[in-house]
């Protein structure tokens, strides 16, 4: 059985978990506060989206 990563969709966090409310799946990051039905299973482009997310999260703490 292959073992897949998830990621979230805006931070490239792994640091995300699946919640299961009556309707829908929903997806929350505990990096960014982010909550959806989208996440990405592609290490390649959460990397980029991480990389990214940390540099606008920097310049926005330089600023
Ligand atoms: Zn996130």
């Amino acid at each position: 059985m292959k073992i897949e990563a998830k990621y979230c969709p805006n931070c490239g966090s792994n640091n995300i978990k699946w919640v299961n409310p009556v309707m829908w799946s929903l997806w929350i990051c505990y990096d960014c506060g982010y909550e959806g039905p989208i996440i990405i299973d592609d290490k390649k482009l959460a990397d980029e989206i991480r990389k990214n997310y940390l540099k606008a999260k920097n310049q926005k703490e330089e600023g």
